[in-house]
């Protein structure tokens, strides 16, 4: 904590929560949409999320991001102490967007985290409540941003070789749709 309250504003999650939570103290908890569309505006999440473009968004929020080799029923994780963020997300993911929406998932208990930090949790103290608010953030970040995104996102379902991978790339669209719309 000492090293953050010297630079304030090099925590950019921080400073993104406070505004945050400042910008809807009225309507406390603002809902996942709403933070999602806010949080891609924020930081100019481009409009359509390649695995290669995550090392770059961890830099610029400062989070480090790995692909590692993760336990079989973990996705990600995510690890914050004073200020120091940390997403790992499993190298067996290979499905279109699957790694872009663990990352956002766990981005989402990052800010949850702040969130509680400035005493206003959007989320129940409940790991499973917590699990579901993340995966809506991740999609809504992701699928609510452009519909460019859309556009892309069906395509590159549509053209994958697998089948498998393809139906949950097309279910993952339409989960989207349904929780952001
Ligand atoms: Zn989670």
């Amino acid at each position: 904590m000492d090293g953050q309250s010297e630079h304030p504003n090099t925590d950019v999650i921080r400073t993104f929560c406070a505004e945050f939570v400042r910008g809807h103290a009225q309507n406390w908890p603002a809902k996942n949409e709403v933070l999602g569309k806010e949080f891609v505006t924020h930081f100019a999440l481009p409009p359509f999320l390649h695995g290669a473009d995550l090392v770059e968004i961890g830099e610029n929020l400062k989070i480090r991001f790995v692909m590692e080799n993760l336990p079989d029923d973990l996705l990600g994780s995510n690890f914050n102490f004073s200020g120091q963020r940390r997403i790992a997300v499993s190298d067996r993911l290979e499905h279109v967007g699957m790694k872009e929406h663990t990352f956002l998932h766990e981005v989402r208990e990052l800010l949850e985290y702040e969130f509680r930090e400035f005493g206003s949790p959007a989320v129940k103290m409940d790991t499973n409540e917590l699990e579901s608010h993340a995966d809506q953030f991740a999609l809504c970040a992701i699928l609510c941003s452009t519909d460019e995104t859309w556009d892309s996102w069906t395509k590159s379902a549509f053209e994958m070789q697998s089948r498998l991978g393809m139906l949950a790339a097309i279910a993952l669209i339409f989960v989207g749709r349904v929780v952001c719309l």
